[in-house]
């Protein structure tokens, strides 16, 4: 416990730095906000089975339905390129799976896994984005799918130091994916209605947790659990044709739903008009149609952004001054920012247009300011919580 404490010390201020600098993703000339290329991943493969039951392998139905979802992509998106990380049975390093996301310059990223559980009646779908598992409540399904890396060689290398068997590493390898995560949110609402709604499946929802295949992957990016292979009806299901295909339709409906809700949101927004006027703060738990532009920007410091909402996390306010120094302000020091509102002075640490985003660093931020809140500005001044996330 000791350790797992110090590490967070070491770990977190660095995480708030790092945090601000993730910026916006690179735009790709010509492709922003439109879906244009989507990769397919499915989960584990050749030496490594994934999850076991029933008479049925993970590996082998994953592949099923990612075969299946793309042939129906191919088939009625015409304008959408299909990438899968594997076609067939073999080992794909899961480095390997967010390289090939890269190269392809995908816009989406789905990796379809099959869950289990030491209990045989557990059962339904649920749907991950990459984020901060509260509670490590998805503990066990995290460890499950980041463990293949003990099967590649080199895996302390090429993983940076991460560790299969803690947790406390997991949480520094979010980084890249904040950037996308209300799309990321979009996405997985969608799959999950399908789910429920299209095939009748069991809904337990769209969660947040570490998964090392999602953490490069730069593009709005899902990791998808179809069901338990653990529970006897459920791996049938699973094992035959039509239940494949009808967990494939169901994130193709809602693949295409997310395309329509971002090419017409592009369209809507024309080269020339000002994004920001049009889009506002995002309210955390029912996500919106995806929002292609500037979500998830760290929101520029000392810009006016017309009438956007920007969130920052105060930290301190006084009548006079206070030096910027790391006595006042520990590892935040030198990215404290001042303002001057209502005759006080007043200190942020870090800026986000969302509002989940700002929720993740102000957890971080109460590490070492436990005071510290969320403020939400428009124009440059404060305006109620409450009113932004109205918007
Ligand atoms: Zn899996």
């Amino acid at each position: 416990m000791k350790l797992l404490t110090a590490i967070r010390n070491v770990f977190f201020p660095v995480i708030g730095m790092l945090w601000l600098s993730v910026g916006p993703a690179p735009a790709r000339p010509g492709a922003e906000g439109t879906l244009r290329c989507i990769v397919i991943d499915a989960g584990h493969g050749g030496k490594d089975p994934g999850a076991v039951g029933n008479g049925q392998q993970e590996k082998a139905i994953n592949l099923g339905v990612a075969l299946k979802l793309g042939r129906m992509i191919e088939q009625q998106l015409p304008g959408v390129k299909v990438v899968y990380t594997r076609r067939d049975d073999r080992f794909i390093p899961l480095a390997d799976r967010s390289k090939i996301a890269s190269q392809a310059g995908g816009d989406l990223f789905v990796s379809i896994h099959t869950n289990s559980s030491t209990s045989s009646s557990a059962s339904g779908t649920e749907t991950y984005v990459m984020g901060e598992d509260k509670g490590n409540r998805n503990l066990s399904v995290v460890m499950r799918e980041n463990a293949v890396i003990s099967l590649e060689a080199d895996y302390t290398s090429r993983y940076e130091g991460y560790d299969p068997n803690s947790s406390e590493s997991l949480i520094l390898f979010s980084l890249m994916q904040y950037a996308y995560q209300s799309q990321s949110l979009s996405l997985a609402e969608l799959i999950q209605g399908q789910y429920a709604s299209y095939a009748q499946r069991g809904n337990k929802g769209v969660k947040q947790a570490g998964f090392l295949v999602l953490w490069r992957t730069p593009m709005p990016s899902v990791l998808t659990e179809v069901g338990f292979i653990s529970n006897p009806a459920e791996a049938k299901y699973l094992g035959s044709a039509a239940g494949q295909e009808k967990i494939a339709a169901s994130i193709f409906r809602a693949v295409k739903e997310y395309k329509r809700r971002t090419d017409s949101r592009t369209l809507a927004k024309g080269p020339a008009r000002d994004a920001g006027v049009e889009t506002p703060a995002r309210k955390p738990a029912v996500p919106a149609a995806a929002d292609t532009k500037k979500s998830g920007q760290t929101a520029p410091v000392g810009t006016k952004n017309a009438a956007r909402t920007v969130f920052r996390i105060q930290v301190k306010s006084s009548l006079s001054k206070i030096p910027l120094t790391r006595s006042n302000f520990g590892d935040y020091a030198s990215q404290v920012q001042e303002r001057r509102i209502d005759g006080r002075y007043k200190y942020y640490c870090g800026s986000s247009f969302s509002y989940q985003e700002a929720l993740l660093l102000q957890r971080k931020v109460r590490r070492t300011f436990p005071d510290a809140f969320m403020v939400a500005f428009r124009d440059e001044r404060p305006v109620p919580l409450a009113e932004a996330l109205e918007q």
